[in-house]
């Protein structure tokens, strides 16, 4: 089976054409400058995922319609392309980012579950709009091929209401839908799944935090196989600081800088998410890798920004083991989550009352699956790379196989 799967956000889209039962990838890419010019890069992998041939193209994309042609167009180009007609690809998975709370799983694409992706543009006001856009453009490009939508949000749907509650007036949760959401849910699911059968217990008898840390960073508390908490919140704005969002910060901040300022709301917000976080701490970059390498040359502000991130991931699995009432797995995924063993040495000390141990040499591995943790650590703390992507296409052959 081939499945294509589409993350449209909002002058961006990724593809890849892959397998779903073993996870090869044929071709992969990234359309750009949407509604600008346009760009596409295609790449064709191998087995291990290297690019065997790469081409570049400036296509004018005024709209998503444009680019979803132009996937279509080089996934059967002669030279560059990977299967012989559009018959070959099977289905389409789509990322969506907010389903509200109207979705806990991924559903086939019908005029119902267009209209709730719309339904929860005012909660998704960035993304939702370019998502139902490439769903729409695939429509239109394959009429009756069967297309899938997997929300961000659908993993977070178990946690009960004491997780997701705001204490605020109950009509903004009732009337506008106001609550805790969650996002990287695809990831989060994935990466406590392959935690779950690697410990070889039942799910039932383990209670595993998953630290989903790249450029936007999320945790997550799950219990029995179910989400139970999550660290972001209506929108992903909400939680640990990341790359570029600050994170939790006292709502009056806000009002503040927009009185202090002259600044509107959004505006802030913009500012929020995108000029904040290790970003705006280190006043160098969102790179964790320039954070580093910035500390080592003794810029404080990079050294600052590093030990802010460590210690509001180190407060939230504090936290959440104690939601969880007790903790059995650990685990690291994502960008930095993979890669940066300072990072995730960081973050683990002094939580060796929770019965964490972090072995150095394994936690020298970057990108690859293993345990990090010394064999009488009493919690299992996992390296597990995340594939939200194979995860998607799971989804899509599921939905449509049955
Ligand atoms: P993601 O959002 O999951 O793609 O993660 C992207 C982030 O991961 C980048 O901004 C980097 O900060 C971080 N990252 C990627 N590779 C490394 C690495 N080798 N060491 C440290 N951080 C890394």
């Amino acid at each position: 089976m081939k499945i294509l799967v589409i993350n449209a956000g909002s002058s961006s889209l990724k593809y890849q054409l892959m397998d779903p039962d073993t996870g090869r990838v044929y071709a992969k890419g990234l359309c750009e400058r949407i509604g600008i010019d346009g760009r596409l890069t295609h790449k064709v992998v191998d087995e291990n995922d290297e690019a065997v041939l790469k081409e570049t193209r400036e296509i004018p994309m005024p709209t998503h319609s444009e680019a979803i042609e132009s996937v279509l167009s080089i996934l059967v180009d002669e030279k560059f392309g990977v299967v012989k007609s559009l018959d070959e690809v099977d289905a389409v998975g789509h990322r969506v980012l907010h389903g509200g709370d109207k979705f806990i799983e991924s559903c086939i694409v019908d005029e119902a579950c267009k209209k709730a992706i719309e339904d929860c543009i005012p909660l998704g006001p960035l993304h939702n709009p370019a998502n139902l856009k490439g769903i729409i453009a695939c429509e239109n490009a394959m009429p009756g091929k069967k297309q899938v939508a997997v929300f961000d949000t659908a993993f977070h749907m178990t946690m009960p209401p004491k997780a997701y509650r705001y204490a605020i007036p109950t009509k903004y949760y009732e009337e506008d839908h106001i609550r805790r959401y969650g996002f990287h849910g695809t990831s989060h699911r994935f990466v406590s799944k392959r935690a779950i059968e690697l410990m070889g217990k039942p799910a039932s008898e383990l209670k595993v935090i998953v630290a989903h840390l790249g450029n936007g960073s999320s945790l997550s508390a799950v219990a029995d196989g179910k989400c139970q908490d999550t660290s972001m919140g209506l929108s992903p704005l909400a939680g640990v600081p990341m790359g570029t969002r600050s994170g939790d910060i006292d709502p009056c901040i806000v009002e503040f800088i927009c009185n202090k300022y002259g600044m509107t709301p959004s505006e802030c917000l913009n500012m929020l998410n995108k000029k904040s976080g290790m970003l705006a701490v280190s006043g160098v970059s969102s790179d964790f890798r320039d954070l580093e390498a910035g500390a080592k040359e003794g810029n404080d502000n990079c050294a600052l920004a590093r030990d802010m991130f460590a210690y509001g991931v180190r407060k939230y699995i504090g936290a959440y083991a104690a939601a969880l009432g007790g903790l059995d797995c650990l685990v690291f995924t994502a960008g930095v989550g993979e890669n940066d063993g300072k990072m995730r040495a960081q973050i683990c000390e002094g939580l060796e009352f929770l019965g964490i141990k972090i072995d150095p040499e394994k936690n020298k591995k970057r990108g690859e699956e293993c345990v990090i943790s010394t064999p009488d650590s009493k919690v299992t703390v996992w390296v597990i790379p995340t594939n939200e992507e194979l995860m998607i296409a799971q989804d899509t052959a599921e939905l449509c196989r049955k």
